[in-house]
Formats: C-alpha cells, sequence, structure tokens
C-alpha cells in the first residue's frame, strides 16, 4: 500500500519569504527617508553566539537595514554595560537593540535586559513587552515563537480551536510561545519538568510544540497520529550511539557525523515525525525563522517608533 508523505514544514523557505518581505518594506520607508537600524551587542568570545551575532549582521547588510556590531571585551562590567545600552537607547538610528546572550557571570543580564528601552527591545525580552503580549497588545514578540506562529500559518495549519500543547515553559521561547497560540485561539496547555503525566498530555495535543533542551524527548508513543509537531529544540550530539539511536540508517548523517564528529537533533525523537501529520525538521525548521523574525521586528520597531 502506498505511503501518503509526512508534510515537511519548511522553515529554510518560509524565513526566505520573510526575509524578501522585509526587504521590500525597508525599500519602502527607504522611500520615506527611514533606515531602520539593528544593533547587536556581542560580549567576549563565545564561539556559537559569534557565529549567531555574525550571521544577524550579515542578514541585516542583505535586506539593506542598517547594523552595527559592538563587541565589549569578555571583562566588562554591568555599569560599563549599562552606559552602552543607555547610548544605544538615544540613538536616533538605532531601532533595534540585541544583546547576544549569554553574557558573562559578572554581568546582571536581568538588569541589562531591562535597560533596554522596550520600543527597542527586538527581542521582546523586557518585562514590558511580556505584558503587552499577554494583554494583546501589539508588542514586539520574542522572535522563535514569533516564527513557530508563522510556520504554522504559511503552512496553513489551523491554530483557532485546535489544542496546542507546549512543552518547556522558558521566558524566552514556551511561556511567549503559549501566550501566542492562545492570542491565535488555541486551547493552550503549557507543560514543563513537573508535569505529571506528560505524555497523557502531549498525546492529545493537535499542535505539540517542544521546547525543551534534550535530545529526542518527545517519542513517537507521546504523539497523537496526524498532529503537527513544532521542534524548537536544537541539541548537537557527539555520541555514535545516539546518532545510532536516531538516525541509524540515515547514509546523509552518518557522513555528516563522519566528518564533523557531531549532527544536530531536536527535542523531537525523528522517529515520531512517521507518526505526525506534518514536522518542523532539525536543521531547517524552526531555527530559520529566528533571524528572519529579528529583522522583521526591527522594521516594525521603526514603524511603531516613528508612528507609522
Ligand atoms: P530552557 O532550558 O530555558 O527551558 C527548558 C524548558 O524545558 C524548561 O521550562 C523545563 O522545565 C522544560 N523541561 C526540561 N526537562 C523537562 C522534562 N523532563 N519534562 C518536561 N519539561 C522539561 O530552554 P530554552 O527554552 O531556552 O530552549 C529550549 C530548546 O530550544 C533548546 O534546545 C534550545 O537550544 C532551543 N532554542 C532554539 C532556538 C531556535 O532558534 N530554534 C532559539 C532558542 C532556543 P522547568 O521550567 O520546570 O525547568
Amino acid at each position: 500500500m502506498a505511503q501518503i508523505p509526512n508534510k515537511v514544514l519548511n522553515g529554510t523557505a518560509i524565513a526566505a519569504e520573510i526575509r524578501q518581505e522585509v526587504a521590500m518594506e525597508v525599500a519602502a520607508l527607504a522611500q520615506r527617508g527611514v533606515r531602520p537600524g539593528l544593533a547587536a551587542v556581542l560580549v567576549g568570545h563565545v564561539p556559537a553566539s559569534e557565529i549567531y551575532v555574525r550571521s544577524k549582521v550579515k542578514t541585516c547588510e542583505e535586506l539593506g537595514l542598517f547594523s552595527e556590531l559592538i563587541t565589549p571585551p569578555e571583562t566588562v562590567t554591568t555599569e560599563e554595560m549599562l552606559a552602552l545600552v543607555n547610548d544605544l537607547n538615544c540613538r536616533e538610528e538605532i531601532d533595534g537593540i540585541l544583546l547576544q546572550l549569554p553574557l558573562p557571570s559578572q554581568v546582571d543580564t536581568k538588569r541589562l535586559l531591562d535597560a533596554v528601552l522596550p520600543e527597542k527591545d527586538v527581542d521582546g525580552f523586557h518585562p514590558i513587552n511580556a505584558g503587552r503580549l499577554q494583554a494583546g497588545r501589539p508588542a514586539l514578540a520574542p522572535c522563535t515563537p514569533a516564527g513557530v506562529i508563522e510556520i504554522l500559518k504559511r503552512s496553513g495549519i489551523p491554530i483557532a480551536g485546535a489544542h496546542a500543547v507546549v512543552v518547556g515553559r522558558s521566558d524566552i521561547v514556551g511561556k511567549p510561545a503559549a501566550m501566542l497560540l492562545l492570542n491565535e485561539n488555541a486551547t493552550v496547555t503549557l507543560c514543563h519538568s513537573r508535569t505529571r503525566e506528560l505524555a497523557e498530555i502531549t498525546r492529545q495535543a493537535d499542535i505539540l510544540v517542544a521546547a525543551i533542551g534534550r535530545p529526542g524527548f518527545i517519542t513517537a508513543e507521546m504523539v497523537k497520529p496526524g498532529a503537527t509537531l513544532i521542534d524548537v529544540g536544537i541539541n548537537r550530539i557527539t555520541d555514535r550511539a545516539e546518532l545510532e539511536r536516531f538516525f541509524g540508517g540515515d547514509a546523509k548523517r552518518e557522513e555528516t557525523f563522519a566528518r564533523r564528529g557531531s549532527t544536530i537533533v531536536g527535542d523531537v525523537d525523528p522517529h515520531a515525525f512517521a507518526v505526525a501529520g506534518a514536522y518542523t525538521p532539525v536543521p531547517g525548521g524552526v531555527g530559520p525563522l529566528t533571524i528572519a523574525m529579528l529583522m522583521a521586528n526591527t522594521v516594525k520597531a521603526a514603524k511603531l517608533r516613528r508612528g507609522l
């Protein structure tokens, strides 16, 4: 019997579409003499952060946004960082301020995130923006969860009335994802490490969002047949046994692993994809949306601040 193919939600293609729309908006704003600008602050030398930030700055250039990369030393103090943020808050050409996390341990991260002007908080981490999101007011929403909503909408997955189960309640992903899904009229259940009978709950999900940070945590038995799986997790695995467990028989993964000594797996066990009606792959699912939504947020911030 012929198998119905699973529907892969192509985040790379959706992100490209959003980037194109942002570029068009940037071009339209240029006609009015406005060039949205993003300041990215990268402290010290965390290799993963360096890759992310450079990629963000490069995307700004590609789409016509102004960008500035600021690189304080690893030894920077909270006071010095506060002065830097205050300066960026005051600068007219800066619409978005991005503090690449994690910051070094001597720096008070919460104090700094709270110091960013909410109107320039393009990561959507400021309590004012979290509150606006909760109150259903126009807000700068955190990029990754906003990307989750874009994937669902642009893939024609109905959200209103669906039971959306979010596993993970971080301020950056899980909590705002739950709030955005609620604002889209889903019935939302938010789960975390203290949730009892987790599998019973996830099996009720029409839309299951995994934002846990544990490789392949959501297994096939935890998924309702036909559900949409949104896998936010990015976990690097270096253990050959794990490679076998998740990707045994996948020649492409074997090849990547042999070359790099590692590969990336999400929070969903790839075997669960067979049960799903649609799913986001890792890589190439939610990941690419994060930068696209950062660009969209920077343009939104530029427009909101000017009352456009
Ligand atoms: P956090 O570590 O901040 O949060 C993890 C959440 O998962 C917590 O709420 C925790 O519960 C919950 N959790 C942990 N173990 C269990 C368990 N056994 N059962 C149920 N819930 C559990 O992670 P983030 O939200 O920052 O990130 C989640 C994942 O998403 C990571 O893999 C990260 O790399 C990835 N990520 C991807 C992005 C992208 O661009 N695609 C962007 C940001 C993150 P509790 O609160 O009770 O501790």
